[in-house]
């Protein structure tokens, strides 16, 4: 099933940056994965290649009627192996994002073949710090040059890589506050809320920019139609512990299936708290927050794992979770989560992935 790849290498490799000084997404490698997709050929192409700019029609249909799907996961150095954590799933999500878009779909286990190699290729690359990793940035767009609104003919696939810093910059957990967002929506039943989309970000950087200036870090978005139920936060779906159940809004169409949210209910059935998946109001939380039964929410994503929320505000209410300390239940997961991917812990759902040296 898998294609050959094509090698083709750079002249000078890059010098590495400084390993305290990563962030997130700043710099990149010294490779990156290529693919291109016609009607004529279908994938063809299959190529690691130098990173650099790529030539694109300025007519482009990306950039005019944006179909664009993205993805993001994680490479970890642990006693000299890297690993990868659940890919799997992610290639199976972008079929599923490429889907709603209208864009071909991709064989999965040839991606991921490609991705292998070239982090194998990059491996001096993954950084080793505590919270540190390669991100990792599967794309597919649409290349084609002609304008009309129909689906593209011609598509490019790239994965680039970046080595990042902990989420945290230091070692602990610190809690995040939350403005929970009235006006603006980022996405409805029908639409592409459950498909990770470009374009949703776009839809919802003004929000989060009018949050940011009243000193919170994140937007949490209610439910597009009676803005009432909660759905999700920026790049992180959303959990809360009600008298001690992990409780997370289900899964409706228009929250994105985090891979880390569905890990996250999968731990959490395994240590023994019981776990709900249903709607949530923020009404419930206010309720619940008052009679002294909410006692932690946090959120899920692949760039902070686990981030626990100190403060949420709605209207004209002002809540403090735990006061503004990490619980113990979001603790807990963290550190188990964490020391799976590590390599510190068990995983006996094989969610990792070691990558071979070819
Ligand atoms: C990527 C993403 C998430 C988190 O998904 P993970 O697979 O856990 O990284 C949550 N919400 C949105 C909108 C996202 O784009």
């Amino acid at each position: 099933m898998s294609e050959k790849i094509e090698f083709v290498q750079r002249e000078n490799l890059k010098e590495k940056p400084d390993p305290t000084d990563l962030s997130f997404g700043k710099y990149f490698t010294d490779y990156m994965l290529s693919y291109d997709y016609d009607l004529d050929k279908g994938w063809h192409n299959l190529q690691i290649v130098p990173y650099g700019p790529i030539e694109i029609s300025p007519a482009a249909q990306a950039i005019h009627y944006g179909q664009a799907v993205f993805e993001g996961l994680k490479a970890y150095k642990h006693n000299g192996e890297v690993v990868l954590f659940r890919p799997d799933e992610n290639f199976k999500r972008i079929n599923h994002s490429l889907a709603r878009l209208e864009m071909p779909q991709v064989d999965e286990e040839t991606v991921l073949e490609g991705l292998k190699q070239l982090v194998d290729i990059e491996r001096d690359w993954v950084p080793e710090g505590e919270g540190q990793s390669l991100y990792i940035r599967p794309y597919v767009f649409a290349t084609e040059g002609v304008l009309g609104v129909r689906p593209s003919y011609s598509y490019k696939l790239l994965i680039i890589l970046s080595p990042s810093g902990s989420y945290y910059g230091g070692e602990s957990l610190s809690p995040t506050k939350i403005y929970v967002e009235d006006e603006y929506v980022r996405a409805v039943r029908g639409g592409v809320g459950h498909a990770k989309v470009a374009g949703n970000y776009a839809a919802s950087l003004l929000a989060q920019t009018n949050a940011s200036k009243l000193g919170y870090d994140q937007v949490l978005w209610l439910d597009g139609v009676e803005q009432k139920y909660v759905e999700e936060v920026g790049s992180m779906n959303i959990f809360f512990v009600e008298n001690g159940k992990v409780i997370t809004p289900e899964l409706n169409g228009s929250i994105l299936p985090g891979i880390t949210r569905k890990s996250v209910i999968e731990l959490a059935n395994q240590l023994g708290y019981e776990v709900e998946e249903r709607r949530v109001s923020v009404e419930e939380l206010i309720e619940s927050h008052k009679q002294g039964e909410l006692t932690e929410v946090f959120g899920t994503g692949t760039a902070a794992v686990i981030s626990p929320v100190g403060q949420l505000k709605y209207g004209e209410q002002e809540i403090i979770i735990n006061n503004n300390e990490t619980g113990p239940v979001t603790q807990k997961l963290y550190d188990n989560y964490v020391g799976i991917q590590s390599g510190q812990l068990a995983d006996p759902q094989n969610w990792r992935v070691v990558v071979p040296k070819y």
